[in-house]
């Protein structure tokens, strides 16, 4: 139900068409000029980084305006750090959940080390269907979560049947609500300046949703079993399974298991070495290899060893669960 994801819809508005144009078209002079000059390989990448940062500024800027001028309409409450935006009928939760977002906030930045200044609008949807316009996926869009360019959307508990006031054991909000996991898709992007495959952000996302709220999209039995599990792309290749719908379950959980078993491997200074090269602009497999001394291949290999363990050991309970495995052994360290 929690199964979120970062908003791919495609819009185009006259006159910001432009503006994005002029940014990428900067881009891939950068790149071909850096590349074409021979230059020294950081002054180069300091120049593909200004121009990827100039991107992803003006693509964002489009974006948060258009997602906000399709709330204009909507009421907003701003008292502590998070604005919320939403609509009338959610007045009485809004104090409620913006309470709530604050300290989610609070443990993802602490959780990823992330120190800068600036937080996401949240928008509280009244549904699935208007979550969906606000972000441009349209009416069939089923996500309870979204996040693009500092805007995280989430659909009010009373659509999907989260209550307030329960055991925070049994609460369906507690359980079931995506702000742990949207806001680690904002804090990756700031903290890589974007430079972050989707595989790696879902997967620190669904990691930090499981360790906040105990939810997990998906196990090896709901993700098809081992056999499905067996045939999920490789790492380089898994950001297009994770938009598929026959491929998005294993990819997800190939993912949480990659995050997780990478987060194991770098501990908390590791993995800000890690956003900090791609920060720089550095590939993901190469900064890996300078952090940590492997590849994406190699983690690729240990997820086969643990897939064939399923398939060998309990293919089909479910009872084997990416966190009972992914600390394990292997050659990636520990
Ligand atoms: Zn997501």
């Amino acid at each position: 139900m929690a199964a979120c994801m970062v908003s791919t819809g495609r819009t185009r508005v006259r006159g910001y068409g432009r503006a994005v144009a002029l940014a990428l078209l900067v881009s891939v002079c950068g790149i071909l000029g850096t590349r074409a000059l021979g230059l020294p390989p950081y002054p180069g990448l300091h120049l593909l980084r200004l121009c990827r940062h100039a991107a992803r500024t003006v693509s964002a800027a489009v974006h948060r305006r258009l997602i906000l001028r399709r709330t204009s309409s909507w009421l907003s409450a701003g008292e502590g750090r998070l604005q919320v935006i939403y609509t009338a009928p959610d007045a009485d939760i809004v104090p409620v959940i913006a309470s709530y977002a604050e300290r989610a906030w609070d443990a993802v930045a602490r959780e990823l080390g992330f120190s800068g200044a600036a937080v996401p609008t949240l928008i509280l949807s009244p549904s699935f269907r208007e979550l969906g316009h606000c972000f441009g996926e349209g009416a069939a869009a089923s996500s309870v979560g979204m996040y693009r360019a500092g805007v995280v959307g989430m659909v009010s508990p009373r659509a999907w049947g989260g209550v307030f006031g329960r055991d925070e054991a049994t609460d369906p909000f507690e359980l079931y609500n995506p702000l742990h996991h949207e806001f680690c898709h904002y804090v990756l992007e700031e903290m890589t300046d974007g430079n972050c495959p989707s595989w790696f952000s879902e997967g620190v996302a669904q990691l930090m949703e499981r360790r906040a709220t105990g939810y997990a999209c998906y196990d090896a039995r709901t993700a098809g079993g081992a056999s499905v599990l067996a045939a999920a792309p490789a790492l380089v290749d898994l950001d297009r399974a994770l938009y598929s719908e026959d491929g998005m379950p294993a990819a997800y959980l190939k993912s949480l298991w990659a995050a997780e078993r990478l987060m194991s491997v770098l501990g908390r200074d590791g993995f800000g070495r890690l956003t900090g090269l791609l920060r720089e602009g550095i590939a993901f497999d190469d900064a890996l290899r300078e952090v940590a001394g492997a590849s994406c291949s190699e983690l690729d290999r240990e997820w086969g060893e643990w897939v064939r363990g399923a398939l060998r050991g309990r293919e089909g309970t479910g009872a084997k669960t990416v966190e009972q495995t992914s600390g394990g052994s292997g050659t990636l360290g520990s």
